[in-house]
């Protein structure tokens, strides 16, 4: 729970020395309150009064990584529980399960069947980012095998799903420097699973049936040396897990109750169908992470399309990188385009400029992600944001003409711009869907 000025200050050394540029410590403790000064600004603060502030001020859900740098995942560390408040941080995280009672061949094509669960949209990579390897035979040495073979042949990050600290044991010994989440703790076995989960500096699923028995097993795994924990609720129904999982929400967000303070993870079973359904459900409301058990491409591609959608900062469009485009393979005598880098304007002139089949070159003004005419109004598209823009991507060595088309909604720029650039402007359509007749008339 954030602390109030007065509770601030009753933990300040109250000398009003002034060495933190307040005049008081009072003053600074309001200041502390309102996060507008920090701690260190005052160097006689005592250790323990530092400790206190720090863990006061943690954030109220924990943030939790695991799979080594090359494969890293992060959930967790939500701080609204609707996204226009501010945003949501980390984006759920989809997981794929493999049986660890495949082997050979089988355990190969299931684990190049998860790892090709990748798509693109406007430009963004999104796909599976983990693989759920589950103990399905109860053998540790089994357990162990999958894992590697898992970890070997995949680039996803790796979680491992057993109840059985022996088979743990012997899984995360052949996968500890990819930094496995171990799945995990459960009353019976937490001590043995947290050793584990220390040992190897993992975090750890806690997994209970009741909220109040969730709480009590994260304070146990807390006071075993454990910080990063991830929430397994078994619930009976999917009813039941959206609305827990709501209420989890709002006790660790909105009341700071740190013994639910951690992101959550979801098993969903059933048909593709119903998983499906199910993960959709749960990546609205709000589980950090999903494990899935089918590898149908059709389930995946508008679940990882929906997490996008919802991860999105709203106050943040999506763009593309400001750059050269190549559109087939334009040669100095190819047209010269220039659009902004709002991601869907990019790509709605990228799709009509290859539809042209006029090889090309597209140049992406950076205008903060914003759309022609929003930007052009906004006086972040104008003719010195084009012609610094032409000069550091060095369209003069691109083409020998010197023409560039711009689009036709900011005509009304063309003459500042050929002042600006000693380019001849073309003005293109208004619209980008006439940019293939457009092309093939003028540019000949
Ligand atoms: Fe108080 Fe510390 Fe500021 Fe001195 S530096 S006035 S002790 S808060």
């Amino acid at each position: 729970m954030a602390l109030t000025g007065l509770e601030i200050f009753k933990l300040l050394p109250k000398t009003n020395c002034k060495k933190c540029g307040m005049p008081t410590c009072l003053a600074f403790a309001m200041q502390l309150a309102q996060k507008r000064a920090k701690l260190d600004s005052c160097p006689d603060v005592s250790e323990a009064a530092k400790n206190t502030l720090a863990a006061a001020a943690a954030p109220p859900m924990r943030k939790v990584v695991f799979g080594s740098p090359d494969r890293q995942v992060q959930t967790g560390q939500e701080t609204v529980m609707f996204r226009h408040e501010e945003k949501f941080y980390s984006p759920t995280v989809l997981a794929v399960t493999i049986s660890d009672k495949l082997t050979g061949q089988d355990l190969q094509n299931r684990i190049k069947a998860i790892n090709a669960l990748q798509f693109e949209r406007v430009g963004i990579k999104i796909g599976t980012r983990a693989i759920a390897v589950i103990n399905d035979s109860g053998q540790p040495s089994a357990f162990a095998a999958a894992a590697e073979t898992a970890a070997q042949s995949s680039p996803l990050a790796l979680i491992l799903v057993s109840d059985s600290p022996q088979a743990m044991a012997a899984a995360v010994a052949k996968t500890a420097k990819l930094i496995p989440l171990i799945a995990g703790a459960t009353h019976d076995n937490a001590q043995e699973m947290a050793k584990i989960a220390k040992e190897n500096n993992c975090p750890i699923v806690a997994k209970a049936d009741s909220l109040e028995s969730l709480c009590d097993l994260t304070e146990k795994i807390k006071s075993l040396g454990v910080e990063d924990v991830v929430l397994n609720l078994q619930t009976k129904s999917l009813r039941d897990k959206l609305y827990n999982l709501s209420r989890m929400r709002v006790l660790s967000l909105k009341k700071v109750f740190r013994p639910l303070g951690y992101p959550t993870i979801s098993f969903v079973t059933g048909d593709a169908d119903q998983q499906a359904a199910a993960a959709a459900s749960l990546i609205c409301k709000y589980s950090g992470i999903i494990v899935l058990d089918t590898v149908e491409p059709y389930v995946f591609l508008p679940l990882v399309t929906a997490v996008m959608n919802i991860f999105t900062d709203p106050q943040k469009p999506v763009q593309v990188e400001p750059k050269i485009y190549t559109i087939g393979e334009p040669n100095e005598n190819s047209p010269l385009l220039f659009t902004t880098n709002f991601s869907l304007t990019y790509y709605t002139v990228e799709s009509d400029v290859e539809a042209s089949r006029v090889p090309s070159y597209i140049l992406v003004v950076d205008t903060e992600g914003t759309s022609v005419l929003t930007a052009y109004s906004g006086d972040k598209l104008n003719e010195k944001i084009v012609a610094d823009a032409m000069t550091k991507n060095k369209v003069q060595d691109l083409v020998k003409h010197r023409k560039l088309i711009i689009p036709g909604y900011v005509a009304v720029m063309s003459g500042k711009l050929e002042e600006a650039t000693n380019w001849e402007v073309m003005v293109g359509p208004r619209e980008s869907s006439m940019l293939p007749k457009y092309l093939k008339e003028v540019w000949k």
